[in-house]
């Protein structure tokens, strides 16, 4: 991406600095880090104001920071020197009188060590929390993260295709949540978004199931969710059920319930509708149906370079939609014992509506698959 996005980005930033009537802000969370400045190593900090910018990190990341950013100032550190010695260095040199830090991604004992190390003769600034300030820019994508969220879900879409093509009755789980990561890659993914879910029959009901020796063959149906993160760090997210032998009844009204509440969620998705209220809108089709206390999640979570980042959806949530967001619509219902069904499809906020990038048939029919 061009250097050109990076900078719009830490000018937006600096806006809100500004408005907060603060100096500067320490940047911790390694995602805000690589969306304002493009840098994809780990273990570094951005400090960044209406004066300032610098990027504190170590002399692993050298050739690599010259590489990727531009238009920062550096403070490198080596192996004996910590972290917050040289964030103390910076904010001293730039005679800070406040710093907001993101109180999300600081442990308390990183917090204390850096309060402690910038405390200087006079006190050193005061730590101020700004709460999820770079997180909120975040979750409204420009048109070149959009590109790559759509070739995200493109990879998580060829990778299923054609993990589906060779399913086995008789392979496990694990075996197929492997094959599923390998095809990603395959179709140009860096990797899997996230460890992909293969949950058979009742293990369906574990919402965050991990895949493991069950065979794919020993119950009638297969929950997958999965999705890819491109090169470029960006993911997709999708959830089917497939159904691999007979099929029984219960299985074809619950998912009927299910796919009628995601389309009604998917429908309510527009510019200036409150988060509340889609979720209401997929909610209340499960609730109607008599399943409501089986639906335990929020209807769903913005993707980026994060798998679950802002906004979400879900009976509490603040805020409304905006064009440009991008955000899983997945409710579900799960049964103890019994298994679960979950629908998830990627939908990007447009001007006038909403457009579903995820294409993956999901009638009842089309869930229907002939396994070896
Ligand atoms: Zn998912
Ligand atoms: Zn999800």
């Amino acid at each position: 991406m061009s250097q050109a996005r990076f900078t719009r980005r830490r000018r937006n930033l600096i806006a809100r600095i500004r408005k907060l009537g603060l100096p500067a802000l320490l940047v911790t969370d390694e995602s805000n880090v690589t969306w304002l400045t493009g840098f994809t190593g780990d273990s570094s900090y951005l400090l960044i104001g209406p004066k300032l910018g610098v990027l504190i990190s170590d002399t692993r990341y050298t050739v690599q920071i010259a590489e990727e950013c531009s238009g920062l100032d550096v403070e490198i550190r080596d192996a004996r020197r910590p972290m917050h010695d040289a964030i103390a260095t910076v904010t001293t040199a730039a005679k800070l009188g406040a710093l907001g830090f993101e109180a999300h991604s600081t442990s308390m004992a990183t917090w204390e060590r850096i309060s402690a190390a910038i405390a200087g003769s006079n006190g050193g600034p005061e730590l101020v929390s700004v709460g999820m300030v770079v997180n909120e820019l975040r979750a409204k994508k420009d048109s070149g993260e959009i590109a790559e969220i759509r070739l995200a879900v493109h990879q998580a879409e060829r990778g299923f295709a054609a993990m589906v093509s060779v399913l086995e009755a008789d392979k496990t789980e694990l075996e197929v949540a492997h094959e599923l990561e390998h095809l990603m890659r395959r179709f140009g993914a860096e990797g899997p978004a996230f460890e992909p879910i293969v949950a058979v029959g009742p293990r369906a009901a574990l919402p965050h199931a991990r895949p493991g020796p069950t065979l794919i063959g020993e119950s009638g149906f297969v929950l997958f969710d999965w999705g890819a993160k491109t090169t470029g760090g960006y993911r997709s997210d999708l959830t089917r059920v497939l159904l691999t032998s007979k099929i029984p009844p219960k299985l074809e009204a619950i998912y009927g319930v299910v796919l009628n509440a995601q389309r009604k969620g998917i429908k309510a998705i527009r510019p200036g509708a409150t988060l509340k209220s889609v979720d209401r809108a997929a909610r209340r089709v499960i609730e109607n149906a008599g399943y409501g206390k089986f639906f335990g999640h929020g209807l769903g979570h913005g993707i980026g370079l994060d798998i679950h980042e802002e906004p979400r959806f879900s009976p509490v949530a603040e805020g409304v939609l905006e064009p440009g967001m991008v955000i899983t619509v997945e409710p579900g219902i799960y049964l103890p014992g019994w298994g679960g069904v979950r629908i998830e499809d990627d939908v990007l906020v447009t001007r006038d509506g909403h457009e579903v990038l995820t294409s993956v048939p999901k009638r009842f029919e089309d869930a229907v698959v002939q396994i070896a």
